[in-house]
């Protein structure tokens, strides 16, 4: 029998109405035959709300563990709501916090790891023919505290427990027909793609396409768990994100694992040369920040000591760039991005050193942005850059570092100018649709 393991976000099952529809979605998917188990977000906007009034009650910061108390109520209350919306339609169901779905966390509240997922209860409830509701982005750890794996972590619980119960495909239900190749919210003419492997996927969610939770993508392409992303406000066909396994069952699209090229985001006359570049996308971040460190002595070690001293502060560092010393004095600067919540870390740890390394300055911008080109054969193709530079000196936005990969081309702009930027390099690279996207929901927060 096919399984499916159907996710739905916070926007599809933001109100009474929503969730009698997305009850509806499951039961119909429960009678063509297939066992069904759900994930689901908290309600709309809820994990904000509580973490609003987490902020009210403690000004000074929330204790770590009962952040996590407080925020996973979110997901218990939309679990059970759409356990009782399924049941009374006449189809038996059961929810499941992430504890009792068998979700074994490591003990770093607010971005825990999974170590073990074992949905015992969950199998349990799918063999006597119930749907199974599983409470998204929770877990517990060994000390029995109940832990959250980040923001978007639904979407990693529904990959997880697809693996475990090794079914057929994990569905992602959001508020839009599938990964398109910009944010449609940005660049409403953007084109859905139809078909995507998981290396580019991980490389849309790593830079900012937060449709999906990168550590999903990182899950999925580990344990071969395939993905397809659809809206739950339509029966649109949504996005199929490939993965290294013969695809099997009754709901997939045929075994394929190589990239195909996809009429809706292929720019490429059908005559041009098999080993030109294919665009999949373009992704955004707006939440980095940028510290340059000036004025460091430029002998061996200098970077090591900054990037190290950033590092055991333990922050994330994302892009960085060194310049060549060009001053008599033998001093450069190093500069490099960082999630813009790292800063204060970033620059206290800097500071501390700043009279040790013998740096002149440690300057911090809070307001900069990243935009990606994200396909196939990029670096082999000076022909992409230089048509992504072009486009955006066109649009009058000044890059400010520059950095690429085989797959993938990143600027970091200013903050104001990253949406003007996206739409830009989107319209170079000819991947507009004739159509408006449709957002049905959400706010894209
Ligand atoms: P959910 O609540 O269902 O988890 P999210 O808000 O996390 O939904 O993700 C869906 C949103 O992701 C869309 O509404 C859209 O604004 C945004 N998004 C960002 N990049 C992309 C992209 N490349 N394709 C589609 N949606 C994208
Ligand atoms: N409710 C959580 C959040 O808003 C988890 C999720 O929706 O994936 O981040
Ligand atoms: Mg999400």
């Amino acid at each position: 029998m096919t399984l499916l393991v159907q996710k739905f976000g916070g926007s599809s099952v933001s109100d009474v109405d929503a969730i009698r529809r997305v009850a509806q979605r499951v039961v119909a998917t429960r009678e063509s035959g297939a066992s069904v188990a759900v994930v689901v977000s908290a309600m709309g906007d809820t994990t904000d709300d509580l973490l609003d009034l987490a902020s009210q009650v403690s000004p000074n910061g929330p204790a770590e563990r009962e952040l996590d108390m407080l925020l996973t109520a979110g997901e218990r209350i939309s679990m059970a709501l759409l356990a009782m919306a399924i049941s009374d339609l006449g189809t038996p169901a059961r929810s499941f916090t992430g504890q009792q779905a068998g979700m074994r966390t490591d003990s770093s509240h607010g971005r825990a790891r999974l170590l073990d997922v074992t949905p015992a209860r969950v199998a349990k409830a799918l063999q006597r023919g119930e749907v199974a509701i599983v409470a998204g982005f929770q877990g517990v750890s060994d000390e029995e505290d109940i832990t959250t794996l980040g923001r978007g972590g639904s979407d990693t619980t529904a990959v997880a427990l697809a693996a475990a119960l090794n079914a057929d495909v994990c569905e992602i239900y959001t508020d839009v027909d599938g990964l398109y190749t910009a944010d449609p919210r940005i660049v409403p003419s953007a084109s859905r793609v139809t078909r995507i492997t998981i290396e580019e996927t991980l490389e849309m969610a790593a830079h900012g396409a937060k449709i999906l939770h990168l550590r999903a993508v990182e899950y999925a392409r580990r344990f071969g768990v395939p993905l397809h992303v659809r809206s739950s406000f339509s029966d649109q066909e949504g996005t199929w994100i490939l993965v290294d396994r013969p695809l099997t069952g009754a709901q997939t699209p045929g075994p394929t694992t190589r990239h195909t090229p996809h009429s809706a985001t292929d720019p490429r006359p059908s005559e041009d040369p098999m080993e030109d570049p294919i665009i999949s996308g373009i992704a955004h971040d707006r939440s980095l920040a940028k510290v340059t460190v000036v004025g460091i002595p430029d002998r061996p070690g200098g970077a090591s000591q900054v990037i190290g001293a950033v590092a055991t502060a333990g922050v994330n560092i994302d892009m960085i760039v060194q310049n060549v010393s060009t001053s008599p004095d033998g001093l450069s600067d190093i500069s490099f991005t960082l999630p813009e919540v790292d800063g204060a870390a970033a620059v206290a740890a800097l500071r501390e050193l700043q009279h040790d390394l013998g740096m002149a300055d440690v300057l911090y911008t809070s307001h900069v942005g990243k935009l990606s080109l994200i396909g196939a054969g990029l670096r082999s193709n000076p022909a992409v850059a230089q048509r992504m530079f072009t486009a955006l000196a066109e649009a009058g936005i000044n890059i400010e570092m520059i950095s690429t990969s085989e797959i993938r081309i990143s600027v970091i702009t200013d903050q104001d100018v990253l949406e003007d930027a996206v739409r830009a390099v989107h319209s170079a690279f000819r991947l507009d649709a004739e159509a408006e996207a449709v957002i049905y929901g959400g706010t894209g927060r």
